[in-house]
């Protein structure tokens, strides 16, 4: 299912809608360019799982961010990455599908990194303020939330 947001606040609403949901063991694969508005996502999903928004920067250099929230958020940036043996060293694996919920941007450039029961959202920029936001379960176990997604507004 598609959405289309017209300001960056409406992406952080979406974003929050999703977080308020988030639960335990939840990955979310992020893909999109520079600017299409993943990290925005991002923030609004922390604040929706109880984290503290103004936290949420983009981890480019860190790889990884750390929110406190109702569950931890564990906000990865594979950016720079190539291969999976890098993200294997960098020993993320207890961060994804653990305790919390995982938002990867950039996660197509290591995607065998992912658990295979993910959600995906490719986020691509339409106008300046408008972003096209597709969502795509791996499995029937997302066809709920993309149910709700759909009431979303
Ligand atoms: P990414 O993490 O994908 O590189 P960012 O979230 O860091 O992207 O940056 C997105 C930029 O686009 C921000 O400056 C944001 O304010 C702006 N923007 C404008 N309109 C939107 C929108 N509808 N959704 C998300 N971001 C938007
Ligand atoms: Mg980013």
């Amino acid at each position: 299912m598609t959405i289309t947001t017209k300001s960056a606040e409406e992406t952080v609403a979406l974003g929050r809608f999703l977080g308020g949901k988030a639960q335990a063991g939840w990955v979310i694969g992020l893909s999109g360019d520079l600017g299409a508005g993943k990290t925005t996502f991002t923030r609004g999903l922390a604040e929706g799982a109880g984290a503290d928004p103004a936290g949420v920067t983009s981890p480019s250099f860190t790889f990884l961010h750390v929110y406190a929230g109702r569950i931890p958020v564990y906000h990865l940036d594979l950016y720079r990455l190539e291969n999976e043996s890098q993200v294997r060293d960098l020993g993320v694996d207890e961060y994804v599908g653990g305790d919390g919920v995982a938002v990867v941007e950039w996660f197509e450039n290591v995607p065998e990194l992912l658990p295979p029961s993910r959600l995906e959202a490719r986020l691509a920029v339409v106008a300046a303020d408008e972003r096209r936001i597709e969502f795509r379960g791996s499995g029937t176990e997302w066809d709920a939330l993309l149910r709700e997604l759909e009431t979303w507004h």
